[in-house]
């Protein structure tokens, strides 16, 4: 389905970003990986999407709180591939504290990294979409796109910042065959909300366990998590031609969560 089409995914070496890589790469996409983390692991990772799909994927290690680093990232991709027909802004950080006291660095960094690092991807990526007449720029938000929890100022504004940029970026590309969308999820249990449970706890001081139960899943109507295949299966339904029409859309798959 996309043979030929290369895809860039920020943040894919974990969660959610990892399983829309995969996805993407089973369909035939060539493959941009970045992200952090063990360098012998993520080469497995890379190695394995070349090996089962027959197509090319590398991995790109840029720092998305530096313009320099992501400018640098999106410029050898396009060398290497000519254009990026999909570009996923996935990678995100959380913090958890009260806005008195959320430290400013941790503030900068978040607005950094789960925003204005898609201004500068979709930036790079959109003139050869253009020029192609076909793209597809899909922002992993979350349901904090859409609504507010307490103690994550920055991650509430930097995520209603990305529904407001995708819906720009969207309006600006709708002429090109490129859309551009938001996927809003709930809870999904990956690396980052587990780290967030310590944080919350003594936040609202309550147990850890309690974090789960009465933070967490209570947001959730279903009283589940999100799965990480579910999102990379919406992700990978915005890539195809069905999905031409939908653009400027803040999509939400939170079990419920924004219904209340
Ligand atoms: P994760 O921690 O498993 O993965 C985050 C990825 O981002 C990792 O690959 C990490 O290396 C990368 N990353 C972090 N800082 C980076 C930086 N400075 N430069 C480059 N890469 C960096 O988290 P996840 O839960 O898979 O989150 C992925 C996205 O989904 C985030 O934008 C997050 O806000 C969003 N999201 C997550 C949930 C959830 O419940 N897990 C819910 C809604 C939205």
């Amino acid at each position: 389905m996309l043979k030929g089409k290369t895809a860039l995914i920020t943040g894919s070496t974990s969660g959610i970003g990892k399983g829309i890589a995969e996805v993407l790469a089973d369909a035939g996409a060539n493959i941009v990986l970045n992200g952090f983390g063990n360098s012998a692991d993520i080469e497995i990772i890379r190695a394995d999407m070349e090996r089962r799909n027959r197509t090319r994927a590398i991995y790109d290690g840029a720092d998305l709180s530096d313009a320099k680093q992501i400018i640098t990232m999106m410029d050898h991709a396009l060398d290497q591939f000519g254009t990026i027909d999909i570009l996923v802004n996935n990678a995100g950080i959380q913090h958890v504290a009260p806005i008195e006291e959320f430290p400013i660095e941790k503030w900068n960094a978040i607005l950094a990294i789960n925003l204005s690092s898609s201004f500068h991807t979709i930036a790079r990526a959109l003139p050869g979409m253009k020029k192609k007449g076909w793209g597809r720029i899909i922002n992993i938000a979350s349901a904090h796109a859409l609504v507010a929890s307490p103690f994550k100022s920055a991650y509430v504004a930097a995520k209603h910042g990305i529904a407001g940029l995708i819906k720009t970026v969207a309006l600006e590309a709708a002429q090109h065959g490129v859309t551009a969308n938001a996927i809003c999820p709930g809870y999904v249990w990956t690396p980052l909300v587990e780290a967030q449970i310590p944080d919350t706890a003594k936040a609202r001081g309550i147990t850890e366990r309690e974090v789960i139960d009465t933070v967490l899943l209570e947001a959730q109507p279903t009283k589940q998590f999100v799965k990480i295949d579910e999102v990379a299966a919406f992700a990978a339904f915005l890539t195809s031609d069905a999905a031409a029409s939908i653009t400027g859309a803040i999509l939400s798959i939170d079990g419920g969560w924004t219904a209340q």
